[in-house]
């Protein structure tokens, strides 16, 4: 199977398929963040070409990942849903709706213009001077309802700006919906492919089943409507499984992780960590040289920070604002800090650590050897890819990082030497050959293609022509028996 380049990203950072490309546009690659070419001759197949890539290998990574029907359609569905009516849960566990927002060349005739509109969902109304993007106040307060009507008065005026809004909106266009976090609010997820915020809310019309990796914060019954707030430390196979066979949605693993490196100490908060220092350090896991991350500043305007060689940044922080940062066009965790005068000490926490069978005082320090590390709290365990998982103590493995809430964060120096622990022979032998995590599969793509193995293009090939498949034998060993 060979992928072809389907999505780009245009100079304004929105993302661009292949069929809505236009000819002399400048687009970037979602991988490597270089120069694309669109290809759209009458007669050829359509797709993005690098600029300017020598390496094969190089261009075959990026060529996996950008395809449309990889994991970055997710990034794609976020962009095409931006505008549309969505809704949103809030703190205290009431839902809002969240209208369209009128552009800034349609405020602007709509002032020119006295093109004046309100929209009224179940008596309240909302004005659309409310409606520009950055106001905040396209937020309607709904009860839960299975459907909404939506009243617009001077619709004519509303049509003349290009506000598209239905008459009636769904709630449930599935049996059951999801709410995760974007930008700091749980939002509806409508469409079926997404990843996961730790925490997140699930409605459903029907009871779900419990699963073990899902852990219930709150549990209650409006309306014949199941709500349920969970948690999820780790994200298993088998918490993805039923994610498909209970709720519909395909849960794709996040491919990077930011995560507080500096201060050592803060609270957990609403929905956010909460730190006293005016400076934080942040650090992307894994990380390349072209990773940049954005969040809105107070004035909600976007700010961008580049990460240093070690995948850091830095980031002054304005007290009492909610700091939401996220990759850029990457598929990762958001991470939420706020800086507040002064976070409470934490009383119910033992700072007694044992790594190797010692006492010993946990600062951003780094680490070679496998640990034995044994905690009365728990902390969690960052591996490459995957959600943190939440454990009391680690032995004989080399995770990526160590993290310890309110004491700080052990990250491993390097990763070598792990080729030899796998038999690259099945890639060419095995009979079997089974699905895997898209991550999985770029780990074991991204270690041949880093080996000095003597054979390595042929095992290239043969990855290539199993996208997304290894051998079953292989996955035993590299998931380590998990
Ligand atoms: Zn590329």
């Amino acid at each position: 199977m060979t992928a072809k380049i389907n999505i780009a990203i245009d100079q304004k950072g929105n993302y661009v398929k292949i069929q809505d490309a236009v000819k002399g546009q400048l687009y970037y690659c979602l991988n490597c963040k270089e120069r694309l070419i669109a290809n759209t001759g009458d007669h050829n197949i359509h797709f993005y070409r690098h600029h300017n890539k020598k390496n094969r290998e190089a261009l075959i990574e990026c060529e996996l990942y950008s395809s449309s029907d990889s994991d970055y359609g997710i990034l794609l569905n976020e962009q095409i849903y931006e505008n549309k009516v969505r809704f949103i849960f809030d703190k205290s566990l009431n839902l809002k709706m969240k209208l369209p927002y009128l552009s800034r060349s349609s405020l602007a005739r709509m002032n020119f213009d006295d093109l004046y509109f309100s929209v009224t969902v179940q008596g309240n109304r909302i004005f659309s001077t409310g409606l520009g993007k950055r106001s905040n106040r396209g937020y309607l307060d709904v009860s839960l309802e299975y459907e909404y009507l939506v009243e617009i008065e001077n619709e004519r005026n509303a049509k003349l700006l290009e506000y598209v809004i239905e008459k009636k909106v769904q709630l449930f266009q599935r049996q059951t919906l999801l709410f995760k976090k974007i930008s700091g609010e749980y939002i509806n997820i409508p469409y079926e492919k997404t990843n996961l915020s730790n925490e997140l809310f699930l409605l459903s019309t029907k009871k779900l089943p419990r699963h073990s990796d899902l852990i219930l914060k709150q549990y209650s019954i409006s309306n014949g409507i199941h709500i349920y707030h969970f948690y999820i430390d780790n994200l298993t196979e088998s918490l993805i499984d039923w994610f498909k066979k209970e709720t519909g949605y395909t849960i794709i693993p996040n491919r990077k992780w930011i995560d507080l490196f500096y201060p050592n100490s803060f609270q957990y908060g609403d929905y956010s960590l909460l730190v006293e220092t005016d400076k934080v350090l942040v650090k992307v896991t894994p990380h390349s040289s072209k990773d940049t991350l954005g969040y809105f500043n107070k004035n909600g305007q976007k700010e961008v920070l580049k990460v240093d060689e070690d995948g850091i940044a830095e980031l002054d922080l304005e007290q009492n604002h909610m700091y939401h940062l996220r990759l850029n066009h990457e598929i990762c965790n958001e991470l939420t800090l706020k800086r507040i005068s002064e976070i409470e000490p934490v009383t119910d926490y033992s700072t007694s650590i044992l790594v190797n069978g010692q006492l010993d005082e946990i600062d951003a320090q780094s680490f070679e050897r496998a640990y034995s590390v044994e905690s009365a709290s728990a902390f969690y365990v960052f591996k490459q890819d995957e959600y943190p998982i939440k454990t009391n103590s680690l032995e004989q493995q080399l995770p990526k990082a160590v993290h310890f809430p309110f004491i700080g964060t052990m990250h491993r120096r390097r990763v070598n030497g792990k080729e030899n622990l796998v038999s690259w022979e099945l890639l060419l032998n095995s009979m079997q050959w089974g699905i895997v995590k898209n991550s999985e599969f770029m780990d074991v793509f991204k270690m041949v293609k880093e080996s000095n193995l003597p054979n390595r293009s042929i095992y290239i090939a043969e990855l290539l022509k199993n996208y997304n498949m290894l051998p079953k034998d292989f996955v035993k060993i590299i998931r380590g028996g998990r």
